[in-house]
């Protein structure tokens, strides 16, 4: 139907919203965000107000209709009783909350700009109304943000909600803006920080913002952003710092990107507290053994037994004669034997196959673009020998990959020094 003559809220309407806010989680990859948050980063309309602009806009025709016209006389009858759930009580309430002027008023305005014999002259009316709507629509959308001081709203309603279209960062979504959005659209869910144990933290903003495993990272940004954190580090501006850099600010990117890879790792070990054996099946994992650690993957669950097989082919040596585990006893607090990788964690026997991969050297990520042969990759830093990196122990610390790369930098560290000493 034209113009939609369904109004007034219903428990339909609530599962489209829903809907709504599904898709957008989908398209972000995120689990949870609070909705305006969200819709104002993608810059949409909630469906309620996108329902009462196709209200404003049939208001509209009905103007333009004959008064003898059915849906008109439907519609302007003298109601007798159930007033308030009318179309025209319900469009005259949507229009005075937008302040929108009268089809009356519109029409008039805009005659006096188009010439009396163009022939587009209905149109062009019909136009100005729709962007007249179109403008107060989106003015109450940020002034309504602006004024919701809802818990929720705490954060969002000083940033300024887009109306129709995504915000620019959110066109290269890579991890770092990814957290950004996270951070800034998160909804209320306090959790422990499984990185540094903190209690009741907003897990995005806390990692991005306050916690103690991104410290260091964060304080060598503030101080190359010139910004004073040593008497009152204020976690607000820093956010708004943050979130209004200019796309191509590389101390930015990096400290984003760097947290981002902090935020993984906390959802990975949330992951893993959470998931059974089986939902974890095709996962990339590190697991101790013997006191070093060893990467590989879940190829198989076994209903029977609960035992995963796994295989490391094209990830890491796997030395010893078993290749079955029991992921819960791995997991135990006191033992913590294992950890989740994604897609993004080395390969350290396919040393040419990490195109793609980003890795950490002293705090800063390298983005491994291309592959140039023998263990060499051009970098976003520059080239790199990987094997070399790996080796001399530069990869220690990288929260990705040091778990592994560790035993690999100290397997050359014996070999040299038995080297060193002649022994054989
Ligand atoms: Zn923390």
């Amino acid at each position: 139907m034209a113009g939609g003559m369904a109004w007034g809220r219903s428990t339909d309407v609530i599962k489209l919203e829903k809907i709504q806010k599904r898709t957008l989680l989908t398209i972000s990859d995120l689990t949870d965000a609070w909705q305006p948050a969200i819709e104002g980063e993608y810059g949409l309309h909630c469906l309620e107000s996108r329902r009462h602009y196709d209200n404003i806009k049939y208001l509209y025709k009905l103007f333009k209709m004959d008064d003898d016209r059915i849906p008109k006389r439907i519609i302007s009858r003298k109601w007798t009783k159930n007033k308030t759930g009318s179309f025209v009580s319900h469009t005259n309430y949507i229009t005075k909350r937008w302040r929108m002027n009268s089809p009356e008023e519109i029409d008039t305005a805009s005659r006096e700009d188009i010439a009396e014999d163009d022939p587009n002259i209905q149109n062009k009316i019909k136009n100005a109304w729709k962007s007249h709507a179109k403008i107060a629509m989106n003015l109450r959308k940020t002034v309504d943000n602006a004024k919701n001081h809802s818990e929720n709203n705490k954060f969002y309603r000083h940033l300024i909600p887009s109306t129709n279209k995504i915000k620019s960062y959110l066109y290269c979504y890579n991890k770092g803006n990814k957290l950004k959005l996270a951070a800034t659209t998160s909804s209320l869910v306090e959790r422990k920080c499984p990185l540094c144990n903190q209690n009741d933290i907003i897990l995005s903003r806390h990692i991005l913002l306050t916690c103690g495993t991104t410290y260091k990272p964060r304080i060598t940004t503030l101080n190359k952003l010139r910004i004073n954190w040593k008497r009152n580090y204020d976690p607000i501006h820093f956010m708004n710092t943050l979130y209004n850099a200019d796309p191509t600010n590389q101390i930015v990117s990096d400290y984003l990107e760097t947290a981002a890879t902090s935020y993984e790792s906390a959802l990975n070990k949330i992951e893993l507290r959470t998931k059974t054996s089986e939902e974890l099946l095709g996962k990339i994992i590190d697991i101790r053994q013997n006191g070093v650690w060893y990467r590989t993957r879940i190829v198989k669950y076994n209903n029977a037994t609960g035992e995963v097989t796994i295989d490391s082919k094209h990830l890491d040596a796997w030395p010893f004669n078993y290749n079955i585990l029991k992921i819960d006893e791995l997991k135990t607090d006191e033992l913590q034997a294992i950890k989740i990788r994604d897609n993004n964690s080395l390969s350290f026997t396919k040393l040419g196959s990490n195109a793609g991969k980003t890795i950490y050297i002293k705090g800063l990520p390298y983005k491994l673009i291309k592959y140039t042969g023998r263990n060499r990759y051009e970098t976003s830093r520059g080239k790199i020998n990987l094997n070399f990196f790996i080796s001399n122990g530069s990869l220690n610390e990288c929260p990705f990959n040091g778990t592994v790369a560790k035993r690999y930098a100290s397997a050359k560290r014996r070999e040299s020094n038995a080297l060193r000493y002649g022994v054989t």
